[in-house]
C-alpha cells in the first residue's frame, strides 16, 4: 500500500522534500506523524496534472459527478468517528464537536452531489429575429483552495465539494497545523474513479507552497479561509493575475442581549458561541453587548458558566473546551488577556494557562467585563476561548455599536421581542444574522460569509456557490431554415 505523505500529485501520493512532525495538542508526547512538504516543482506538477485533468472530469457529465460526490459524502458519513477521532486528537476540539464535523463534511459532498445535476443555465430570446440565446454555465478551470485549521475537514469539505461538483479541478493547501485531516480527506477523494491529477493535495508551508500557488497563473479561481493580513496579500495578487478570487476571515460578531431576553437562553448560548472550539471560530461570539437592565445577571450567570465548563484533552469523557491548537495561538492569546488587562477591561474569570495529567496547550476560558467597544480586544479577532461585555443603555446603542467594526460575519440578537428581531435582521450589516440562537452555528445548504473585511468576492455554500466556482457562457445560435 502505498504511504499517505501529505502530497498527493498527479494521481499518486509522493514524498516531500522535507517532513513536519504533528502533535497532539492534547498531549505533546503523541507524535501523530510525520507529513511532507511539497516543494515549488510538485506544486508545478499538481498545476500541470490538473490542468489536464479537468478537462477529462467536465466531459465526465453529470451523473458521473453526482456518483463520486455521493460516494465521497457516504464515506465521510460513515467514518465520521473515526476520522472524527483523528480530527480532535490532532486538532484539539472535544471528540463530539470532530464528529460532528466530519459528518457535516460528508453532508457537503452529498448536497454538492445533487447540485451537480441541477447545473440548469437559462434560455433567451434574442431582440435579433432567427437568433436563439442560451446561458450556461461553466467549469472555472483550476481551483486553488487554502484552508485553515481550526475546520480541518468541514471548511475544505465546502470549497472541494462544488469545486468538483461543477467540473473543476483542485490543488489544495492545507494548514500545516492539521496533516493528517488533510490526508483522510484526500484519501477518500482520490480513491474514487476520477482523472489521475483533478484532485491534489501540496501540503506545505503556507508563505512558501501556499504564496506560489495563489501567485501562479496556472489558477484560474482561489479559494482561501484563514486571517485577515494573509487574505489581504492573496486579494492583491489574484488582482495582479486577474484570477477570481473568495475569502472568508475573521470577525468580532456581536451578540446583543436584551433587557426582555431569556437569560438563560442567553447566557448558554453567549457561552457556547463564546468557547464552543476553545473559541477558534470565525463565528464565535466575542462581544456581548448587553443592555444594562439585564448587565449585571447576565455577567454573573455567564462567569458562572464558564468556570463550569470542563477544560481538558479532547478525547477524554466529559470534557467540553479542548486544548488551544498550538503553542503560537496559546501565547497569542495570553497576550491578548495582558492587552485586555492593560486596555482597562476587567477579567472576571480564565485567562491563565491550566495543568492537565498531560502536557497540552490548556487554557481557561475568560470573561471581559467593563470594556468599550474601541479597545483593540474588541476590535481585533482572538480567536481564543475569550469574549468581551461591552454594557449598552438601549436596543439603538447596542445596534450602533454592533455595527462599529471593521468585520460583519455574524451577529446574534437575544430578544422577545418580534419588532426587535425584525428590526435587526434589517439593520445589522453582517453576512448572516441570529435570532435566539449562537452566532456559531450555520446549515449546510444556504450561503454563508459576512461584509467589510470578513469576507470577499462570491458567497460560498449552498446554491450560490455556484457564482463562484462557475462562469457563465452566452450563446448564440442562428439556425437558419430548414432546407
Ligand atoms: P493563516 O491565515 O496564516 O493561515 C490560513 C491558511 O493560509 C493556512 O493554510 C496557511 O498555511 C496559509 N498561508 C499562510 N500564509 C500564506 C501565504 N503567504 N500565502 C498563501 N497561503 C498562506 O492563519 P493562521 O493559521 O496562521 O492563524 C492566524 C490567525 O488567523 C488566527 O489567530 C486567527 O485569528 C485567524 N484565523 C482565522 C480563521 C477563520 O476561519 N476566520 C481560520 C484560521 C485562522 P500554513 O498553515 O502552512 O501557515
Amino acid at each position: 500500500m502505498e504511504q499517505m505523505t501529505g502530497i498527493h500529485i498527479a494521481g499518486r501520493w509522493v514524498a516531500g522534500a522535507s517532513e513536519i512532525e504533528n502533535r497532539n495538542p492534547s498531549d505533546l508526547s503523541d507524535l501523530i506523524g510525520r507529513y511532507g512538504q511539497a516543494d515549488a516543482a510538485q506544486l508545478d506538477e499538481a498545476l500541470d496534472a490538473a490542468r489536464r485533468a479537468q478537462v477529462a472530469w467536465w466531459a465526465a457529465g453529470i451523473q458521473k459527478r453526482h456518483d463520486v460526490l455521493m460516494a465521497i459524502g457516504t464515506e465521510l458519513m460513515a467514518r465520521a468517528e473515526e476520522i472524527g477521532r483523528m480530527l480532535s486528537r490532532e486538532e484539539g476540539k472535544p471528540l463530539a464537536e470532530g464528529r460532528g464535523e466530519v459528518y457535516r463534511a460528508g453532508q457537503f459532498f452529498t448536497y454538492f452531489a445533487a447540485e451537480a445535476l441541477r447545473n440548469q443555465g437559462d434560455l433567451a430570446e434574442s431582440v435579433r429575429p432567427g437568433i436563439e440565446i442560451d446561458v450556461r454555465r461553466e467549469p472555472v478551470g483550476v481551483v486553488a483552495i487554502v484552508s485553515p485549521w481550526n475546520f480541518p475537514v468541514a471548511t475544505p469539505a465546502w470549497k472541494i465539494a462544488p469545486a468538483l461538483a461543477f467540473g473543476n479541478a483542485v490543488v489544495w493547501k492545507p494548514a500545516n497545523l492539521t496533516p493528517a485531516s488533510a490526508v483522510a480527506l484526500t484519501d477518500i477523494i482520490v480513491r474514487q474513479d476520477i482523472p489521475a491529477g483533478l484532485f491534489n493535495l501540496v501540503t506545505g508551508p503556507g508563505r512558501a507552497v501556499g504564496q506560489r500557488l495563489v501567485e501562479s497563473r496556472a489558477v484560474d479561481a482561489i479559494s482561501f479561509t484563514g486571517s485577515v493580513p494573509v487574505g489581504r496579500q492573496i486579494a492583491a495578487s489574484a488582482v495582479a493575475n486577474m484570477t477570481k478570487v473568495q475569502m472568508e476571515m475573521g470577525s468580532k460578531n456581536p451578540m446583543l442581549v436584551m433587557d426582555d431576553a431569556d437569560l438563560d437562553l442567553a447566557v448558554a448560548h453567549a457561552a457556547n458561541a463564546a468557547f464552543g472550539g476553545t473559541g477558534q471560530k470565525c463565528t464565535a461570539a466575542s462581544r456581548l453587548i448587553v443592555h444594562e437592565a439585564v448587565h449585571d445577571a447576565f455577567v454573573e450567570r455567564l462567569v458562572a458558566a464558564a468556570r463550569a465548563l470542563k477544560v481538558g484533552h479532547a478525547l477524554e469523557d466529559g470534557t467540553q473546551i479542548g486544548p488551544v491548537v498550538s503553542e503560537d495561538q496559546l501565547a497569542q492569546n495570553l497576550d491578548y488577556i495582558a492587552l485586555g488587562k492593560a486596555e482597562g477591561a476587567e477579567l472576571l474569570c480564565g485567562g491563565d494557562r491550566l495543568e492537565r495529567p498531560t502536557k497540552g496547550f490548556y487554557m481557561a476560558p475568560a470573561v471581559f467585563a467593563g470594556t468599550r467597544n474601541d479597545m483593540r480586544v474588541n476590535r481585533e479577532e482572538m480567536f481564543a476561548p475569550v469574549t468581551c461585555v461591552i454594557r449598552a443603555g438601549s436596543y439603538d446603542e447596542a445596534l450602533a455599536i454592533a455595527n462599529d467594526s471593521d468585520f460583519g460575519l455574524t451577529a446574534g440578537i437575544m430578544t422577545r421581542s418580534l419588532s426587535r428581531a425584525s428590526h435587526f435582521r434589517a439593520n445589522m450589516r453582517a453576512g448572516c444574522v441570529m435570532v435566539n440562537l449562537p452566532t456559531a452555528g450555520t446549515d449546510y445548504h444556504v450561503p454563508f460569509g459576512g461584509r467589510g473585511a470578513s469576507s470577499f468576492g462570491p458567497r460560498e455554500q449552498g446554491r450560490y456557490a455556484a457564482e463562484f466556482y462557475t462562469t457563465v457562457k452566452t450563446a448564440y445560435v442562428a439556425a437558419g431554415a430548414p432546407e
